[in-house]
């Protein structure tokens, strides 16, 4: 019975390839870090993990993990609220809710889920979610499972945001829904003005730090630091995924009885495994780590500015960052492609986003930078840089 529908992938996948879309993975040999080897063993230099604080391959978190499998076992079979639940599980939460300055905070298997998860349960035909245009696929597709009207803003947009809630102000609950750093510009939602906005029209506020936590922010604690917002964010939401330690897992944290809501009805939390008991045990560990010292941070902010100072130096056209997301401007899809495969001939590896990634004419190369990266390594990937912008004349 399948001859139909295979047929149809078939033409479907071809006209992907056609059009340049098809993803192709690479195989990495070794763990995540600065320096990986990919498929045929080649070195090449990553510039294009979420590693911000480059925590993956952490000897202490690994060693962590390890202990944790000891005392905790390797898996826990079950949902939290049947027999997943185990004290590290709750000292986790407790470690995320003390980061963030919160009231209490509620585990998911990712952020993805954290973000499914979180309005269904708290809102409905009578509510209003507003969503930055740029928000990230989780919270739109968190948003579409809830019934509440839906009202989107351009990136970033105030007047535009602030329309939005004039149009929503007859609604029940407003919500204002928003990445904290954008993951294409690597620019900062203006936080402090969203939170004035919703108090002049009573909304809640929620910020999805996944980009932003460990990065932004006078110690990297995010976009509540950076913008002095604490006590005015109601909802966080964030990952284990990236700044910390890059394994798994996600959470959302805010006022108590939202989270005591998220326990009860969340389906993502109420039908999905716990959290393994490696990843609870070297995340604690992990917040540890950001407590005792911010030298990771203050590390990968050194490399942000030492990496963009020199680019643009080079004469390349590079985005104003507010994290550790650099997006080099090359404007033209193909030129993107080229680019990026020139790039790790060079022994560098970064990506090429175009439309529909990014809007058209906007093709560009991201770099993420990385508390893991060191100066020799910012070196050679600036010397490629300009190797190949000449070579393919995007600089002189
Ligand atoms: C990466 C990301 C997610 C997904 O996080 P996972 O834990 O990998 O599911 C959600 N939201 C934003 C803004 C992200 O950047």
């Amino acid at each position: 019975m399948y001859g139909k529908l295979k047929d149809f992938l078939t033409d479907e996948l071809s006209r992907i390839r056609d059009a340049g879309l098809y993803k192709n993975e690479r195989i990495i040999t070794t763990p995540q870090r600065a320096d990986i080897r990919i498929g045929d063993g080649q070195p090449v230099l990553n510039f294009c993990a979420n590693n911000y604080l480059g925590l993956s391959d952490n000897r202490r978190l690994i060693k962590a993990a390890q202990e944790a499998m000891e005392t905790h076992g390797y898996g826990m079979s079950s949902v939290r609220f049947i027999c997943g639940t185990q004290d590290i599980h709750k000292q986790l939460e407790a470690a995320v809710s003390e980061y963030f300055r919160t009231e209490d905070t509620i585990l998911y298997a990712a952020c993805f889920d954290a973000n499914g998860g979180l309005f269904e349960p708290l809102f409905s035909e009578e509510d209003a979610i507003i969503s930055d245009a740029l928000n990230h696929a989780s919270i739109i597709d968190g948003v579409r499972l809830c019934k509440a009207r839906r009202y989107r803003y351009a990136n970033a947009d105030m007047a535009d945001l602030e329309r939005c809630l004039k149009e929503a102000a007859s609604q029940r609950f407003r919500i204002i829904a928003t990445d904290g750093v954008f993951s294409m510009d690597g620019n900062i939602a203006p936080v402090d003005e969203i939170c004035n906005l919703a108090e002049k029209y009573d909304a809640l506020v929620m910020v999805d730090e996944s980009h932003s936590a460990g990065v932004t922010g006078p110690t990297g604690h995010g976009v509540a630091e950076q913008f002095g917002c604490y006590g005015r964010i109601d909802i966080f939401t964030g990952t284990l995924g990236k700044s910390f330690g890059g394994a798994m897992g996600g959470f959302t944290t805010g006022k108590k009885e939202i989270i005591d809501m998220l326990r009860q009805r969340s389906r993502p939390y109420l039908f999905s495994n716990s959290l393994a008991p490696s990843i609870a045990g070297a995340s604690l560990e992990m917040f540890k780590i950001l407590k005792e010292s911010n030298a990771l941070h203050s590390k990968l902010m050194a490399n942000v500015s030492y990496f963009c100072d020199r680019m643009l130096a080079a004469g390349f056209d590079i985005k104003p960052t507010q994290s550790a997301i650099c997006a080099v401007m090359l404007y033209d899809a193909r030129l993107s492609q080229d680019f990026a495969s020139r790039m790790q001939e060079e022994g560098i590896y970064v990506t090429g986003f175009y439309y529909p990634v990014v809007p058209k004419g906007e093709a560009r190369i991201r770099v993420q930078l990385s508390a893991g990266h060191e100066k020799e390594h910012l070196d050679k990937a600036i010397a490629s840089f300009i190797k190949v912008g000449k070579e393919l004349k995007c600089i002189r």
